[in-house]
């Protein structure tokens, strides 16, 4: 199946020379959304993560379909102030400024194996922190996994040395 003919592409968005992927035009689609979670299940397999974690928001969308399918539990990394017990805080680089995500200090017993997963890394400047905050709360990142990469930027040079799948890349 061609995911890519199911994302919409929207140019200037949020802002001028910025081509925006819309994974809603994927999601709304009931055949490419059940064929982009069992095929990102089919490529995690073998990783064998005891964890999905997913970051907000977008990744919690993918993020818990793809536990569901590999028939394991969901851990939510949110943005900061979001969770209401003790936290691990990241704090990470953006274009202009900083931003934190969080994670809870119990969101899996320390030794757990975690996938995480987004809908796109650009920069990897997110997928980078998260995967530091998934450390920090004593998981070991077994792999990471998105539906859309943005080749030319390189984000995977922010990964630790994982597995990483990326369905479609533009
Ligand atoms: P980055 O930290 O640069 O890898 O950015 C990744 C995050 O920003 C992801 O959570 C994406 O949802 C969002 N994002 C960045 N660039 C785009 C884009 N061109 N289209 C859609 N989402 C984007």
């Amino acid at each position: 199946m061609d995911i890519k003919a199911l994302i919409r592409e929207v140019p200037d968005f949020p802002k001028p020379g910025i081509s925006f992927k819309d994974i809603t035009t994927l999601l709304g689609n009931a055949e490419g959304l059940q064929y982009a979670i069992a095929t990102l299940a089919d490529h995690c397999a073998d990783l064998a993560p005891d964890y999905v974690a997913g970051m907000e928001s977008r990744g919690f969308i993918f993020g818990t379909a793809l536990a569901c399918k590999m028939g394991v539990g969901f851990v939510p990394i949110r943005k900061l102030g979001k969770l209401p017990a003790a936290v691990h805080t990241i704090e990470y680089d953006l274009e202009y400024g900083t931003d934190k995500l969080e994670i809870h200090q119990d969101a899996y017993p320390a030794g757990s194996k975690v996938l995480m997963v987004d809908d796109l890394i650009a920069t990897g400047g997110t997928a980078g922190a998260a995967a530091k905050l998934i450390q920090q709360a004593g998981g070991t990142l077994v792999g990471c996994a998105f539906v859309i990469e943005l080749k030319d930027l390189n984000g995977r040079q922010h990964l630790p040395n994982v597995p990483v799948i990326a369905l479609v890349q533009y």
